[in-house]
């Protein structure tokens, strides 16, 4: 019997997955290996999943892995790559990732109600609250922020979610 890391990708589910690649895909464990070349060479043994132990990883469409900072933070132990026998993860020595926090206008500051939870739960100290007003909003430091996704779940109103960076966020850095 053929082990499951090493059984080799499904062709007919690789094409119904390329076929999606031109749409948003959920977000990816770091290090992952670019979207297609992910999809590629991921075989959906779930051995990454099982060995994160923020239990911020779930099986996905096509049994690809998601990241959920919904369920918690990503602490970068590198857990999830290591133990990727597919070859479907960068070298730990790169950057995991290129995802910042955005605040949506559901934010409560920007409804007139006070709330700090995203600066409490944020390590890097990557989110200031600048008084500008009598209920400051939240601002997002991009050169921070790692994109660890440990203030998604701490907000009430969900109003953060992780984001690619993209070229005109780092002309702003
Ligand atoms: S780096 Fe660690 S905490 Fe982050 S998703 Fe991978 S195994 Fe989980
Ligand atoms: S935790 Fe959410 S609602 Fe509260 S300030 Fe941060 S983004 Fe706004
Ligand atoms: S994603 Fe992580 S580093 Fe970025 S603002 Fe949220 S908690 Fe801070």
């Amino acid at each position: 019997m053929v082990a499951a890391a090493t059984r080799p990708p499904d062709p007919r589910r690789r094409a119904l997955l390329r076929g999606r690649l031109h749409t948003p895909h959920p977000l990816r464990p770091p290090w992952a290996l670019d979207e297609r070349a992910f999809v590629d060479a991921c075989t959906g043994c779930g051995a990454c999943v099982a060995a994160c132990p923020e239990r911020v990883l779930v099986i996905g469409e096509g049994r690809l892995p998601v990241f959920d900072p919904a369920l918690g933070e990503c602490t970068f132990c590198t857990d999830c790559a290591s133990a990727c026998e597919a070859h479907a993860f960068r070298p730990a020595q790169d950057a995991a990732w290129a995802l910042q926090a955005r605040v949506a206008e559901t934010c409560l500051t920007l409804h007139g109600i006070v709330c700090s939870s995203c600066r409490d739960a944020c390590g890097e100290s990557a989110i200031r609250f600048p008084v500008t007003s009598c209920v400051p909003t939240p601002v997002v430091a991009a050169d921070r922020c790692t994109g660890c996704g440990a203030c998604v779940a701490g907000c009430p109103s969900a109003a953060i979610s992780l984001r690619p960076v993209t070229s005109e966020d780092a002309a702003h850095v």
